[in-house]
């Protein structure tokens, strides 16, 4: 039988600004995003009795159909009427509430690796547009790289690779839930927004430096006050030598930005040291959100 192992990677917000909430509750969202290389691993299997059975090694996540590998294999399922089944496998890296894409990641790679195992031929644009009825950033997690994400994080414009560095990423131990951050942030309330046309101009130029000097992230109001050790883990690194350092997205998960790899590294072990973070992670960025290898039984 035919499998499919894809590596699903992580996201951060270079920059997140929130412009409006809607009527419709949804907030408007303005975000510079970006891939690193730090993923889950998903093994998809072709069965020949139908149905769709899920694995998962961690005991926090759900392996029914509330686990959304089990929403986006449904969503095709249901789309183009597929006659057999399918396995899928999870190896959880990334961590879990941390506001780096993860659920959307595994979503957007079960999406890419059954038109893969099937053969289905569907193009990323309607991928895309099947991703979005599971979550906001799955579309963008298709594809991943750097982009500009607009609307409620549907709206994506592809930029150009940012230039090379060395990541420093500590999720502190608490789970923050990413709707009780929005539905705490007063948007109309907000004193400063981030540059994101400022960083985007940044990317296109190459120019790390100025990159990191407009990040920004209009969500750290309300998690920062909650969480002090968001401000103690990027305080932490700014002192190893960070260029700068910011929450990712919701929170709490807190990365670095370095020039140079070995004070990442030292940067890293520091962070370790400090127990302020279980979960650390020293890495790259990454130009793609899924690697895909066709693997036979
Ligand atoms: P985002 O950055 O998109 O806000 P997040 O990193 O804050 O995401 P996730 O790790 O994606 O949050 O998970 C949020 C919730 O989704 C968890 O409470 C988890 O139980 C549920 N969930 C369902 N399936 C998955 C999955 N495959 N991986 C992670 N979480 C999942």
């Amino acid at each position: 039988m035919k499998t499919i192992r894809v590596e699903a990677m992580a996201k951060i917000n270079l920059g997140l600004d929130v412009l409006r909430r809607r009527e419709d509750g949804y907030h408007e969202v303005k975000m510079v995003m970006q891939t690193v290389n730090l993923g889950d691993t998903l093994i998809l299997m072709r069965k020949e009795e139908s149905g769709i059975t899920i694995r998962v090694d961690h005991e926090e996540l759900p392996a029914d159909e509330n686990n959304l590998i089990a929403k986006a294999a449904r969503l095709l399922y249901e789309y183009c009427s597929i006659p057999e089944g399918v396995e899928i496998s999870l190896t959880k890296r990334i961590p879990i509430a941390a506001g780096m894409a993860g659920g959307s990641t595994d979503a957007a790679a079960t999406l890419v690796g059954m038109n893969r195992l099937f053969g289905l031929g569907l193009s990323d644009e309607r991928l895309k547009e099947l991703g979005v009825t599971i979550g906001a950033d799955v579309p963008y997690c298709i594809q991943g790289g750097t982009m500009l994400s607009e609307g409620i994080g549907e709206r994506l414009t592809a930029l150009p690779d940012v230039p090379e560095a060395f990541l420093v990423i500590a999720k502190p131990e608490i789970n923050v839930s990413t709707k009780y951050v929005y539905e705490n942030l007063h948007a109309d309330r907000l004193k400063s927004h981030p540059d994101i046309d400022g960083m985007v101009q940044a990317v296109r130029q190459k120019d790390l430096s100025g990159i990191t000097e407009k990040m920004e992230n209009v969500l750290e109001t309300v998690t920062e006050k909650e969480y002090p050790v968001i401000t103690r883990l990027k305080e932490l690194m700014k002192a190893e030598g960070a260029m700068s350092s910011l929450m990712s997205g919701s929170g709490p998960t807190v990365f670095g930005i370095f020039s140079e790899k070995e004070k990442a590294e030292t940067a890293w072990e520091k962070v370790k040291e400090s127990g302020l973070a279980p979960q650390c992670f020293c890495t790259t960025f990454a130009p793609r959100a899924q690697t895909i290898t066709e693997e036979k039984e």
